[in-house]
């Protein structure tokens, strides 16, 4: 279980996410990779994990248009293509900021 951030802004120019974390990591996720890793039933098959949501179809000018706090463990995302079922567990921010600092593939 991973501790809450201690702070998460949006850079709606820059359609970015900044999140600090308790252990002084800052990660930045962009708001097309988030809006594509939404881990909601309709964007991704709960069992399989296999992705529903066919990115292409994700506005590239995606903004947020809120966030709400669920309980000690999540943040839900509001976009403005209409989507807000997305849950984002702190443990499931952290996965993305691990992949996003991760080196490129090939
Ligand atoms: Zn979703």
């Amino acid at each position: 279980m991973n501790d809450p951030p201690t702070n998460i802004r949006a850079h709606q120019s820059q359609q970015m996410l900044e999140i600090d974390w308790p252990d002084g990591r800052v990660d930045r996720l962009g708001y097309l990779g988030l809006r594509g890793s939404c881990p909601c039933a309709g964007c991704r098959d709960e069992w399989t994990g296999e992705p529903l949501l066919d990115r292409s179809s994700i506005p590239l000018d995606l903004k947020l248009v809120g966030m709400e706090n669920i309980g000690t463990y999540a943040v839900k995302f509001a976009w403005t293509d209409g989507h807000s079922s997305g849950l984002f567990s702190w443990e499931t921010l952290r996965r993305l900021g691990d992949e996003s600092l991760a080196p490129p593939k090939g």
